[in-house]
């Protein structure tokens, strides 16, 4: 018998030729976070119909024979909630995954809640019951046990299957494109996510003036090159909320810099040189260099958009149910504001509302609008209903 953990690499080439002659394979992997720049694959596991089995990447070291077989356009890679993974192949070989199919985001397209859990999609799929105690495990720490080998792998077997049953009912139903349109928009916002200035992520930047706006984006340059140098976590060299701090005060002494108690934490502290040095050097730059404002995405509704918005979000809610099908996919409260103030109040500036697009616009989007234009009305369905509220169209259209 195979064993179960490859951890020679003649063993993992020939892992890796048969899952391009399987065509279609389970993956997962099991990584630590907690003390690195980027997060730390401690194991990875695949199912094909007739194996089972994890790959030590402790052991075998480089890997890019399965990242170029997740990258390519040949085999299909079947994942649960594979954003991790997805970032995995991206930052180690540059491309993104092309066939993968995703079970979890599968699984609101066939049902009301969103994101469920592998051990709840395998109890609602398959109706079988999978352990989930090895969660809390060290997965860098050498060697496995049988128990943690074990678990890893109960985290693929039961992939295919579900894929499987999931392809076979969303073909039926018409709703593969959606889910296949939603998965590769997931892959699309990780690309666009890892290929962003690192400033882009902190929150509150549209506040800044252009001059803090200049010391936060070379504070958060200096911040990444220092992560990535030492290769530890981003927020371990300065968090967040000190580099919005550390903008707006402009400290351009490490005394005036201590001013925030938090900076005089020891593993702060001993970088405060540097930090000063970044402001200054941001301080120095031409007033007619500095960077453009950001502009702020409108946060504060009028009480009217408020009461449309709740009303809009009933409406869909409802569609949810007739659909069978999750709303928190479908859209949330910045959506239906976005399209209350395109379609209601005319603002154009942000382009097309997500929600007219594609396989929304198909689940909701000309519904929200007649509701918004007033075609559509509807009255709480009796009891025996199989939704809570009865869309009624007006001149006795019928709601589908
Ligand atoms: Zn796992």
């Amino acid at each position: 018998m195979q064993s179960s953990l490859i951890s020679h690499h003649e063993d993992f080439i020939e892992l890796c030729d048969h899952i391009r002659k399987a065509g279609v394979v389970a993956f997962d992997t099991e990584f630590v976070s907690e003390s690195t720049y980027r997060p730390e694959l401690g194991l990875l596991q695949f199912a094909t119909d007739e194996r089972s089995v994890a790959v030590d990447p402790l052991a075998i070291g480089d890997l890019s024979l399965w990242w170029d077989i997740m990258s390519d356009d040949q085999t299909t890679v079947v994942v649960h909630g594979g954003q991790a993974e997805i970032r995995f192949c991206l930052q180690l070989i540059g491309k993104p995954p092309q066939k993968l199919y995703d079970i979890q985001l599968a699984e609101g397209f066939r049902g009301r809640s969103y994101p469920l859990s592998y051990a709840a999609v395998v109890q609602r799929v398959l109706n079988q019951h999978v352990d989930s105690s090895q969660t809390r495990t060290d997965w860098l720490r050498r060697p496995l046990s049988n128990d943690q080998l074990k678990y890893a792998l109960e985290d693929v077997d039961h992939v295919l299957n579900i894929w499987r049953r999931q392809t076979d009912w969303l073909v039926k139903h018409g709703r593969m494109e959606w889910v296949s349109s939603e998965i590769q928009r997931m892959i699309d916002d990780i690309v666009a996510d890892d290929s962003m200035a690192p400033w882009h992520r902190l929150s509150g930047t549209h506040k800044l003036s252009r001059r803090e706006l200049a010391v936060l984006q070379k504070l958060a340059t200096w911040r990444e090159e220092e992560a990535a140098f030492r290769n530890r976590p981003v927020r371990r060299i300065l968090r967040d909320d000190l580099v919005i701090d550390l903008a707006k005060r402009k400290p351009q002494t490490v005394q005036q810099a201590l001013a925030t108690r938090d900076l005089n934490r020891p593993e702060y502290k001993r970088r405060l040189d540097d930090v000063v040095n970044v402001i200054t050097d941001a301080m120095a730059i031409p007033d007619k260099e500095l960077p453009g404002k950001v502009r702020s995405r409108r946060q504060e509704s009028s009480s009217d958009e408020q009461v449309i918005s709740k009303l809009l979000s009933l409406s869909l809610s409802n569609r949810c149910a007739e659909l069978d099908i999750s709303q928190t996919l479908v859209a949330n409260n910045k959506d239906l504001a976005e399209l209350v103030r395109h379609h209601r109040f005319g603002e154009q500036d942000e382009g097309a509302p997500r929600i007219l697009e594609g396989w929304r616009q198909e689940v909701c989007g000309q519904l929200l609008l007649d509701v918004m234009d007033g075609k559509v009305g509807f009255r709480v369905a009796p009891a025996s209903a199989s939704t809570p509220l009865e869309f009624r169209y007006e001149d006795n259209q019928s709601a589908d």
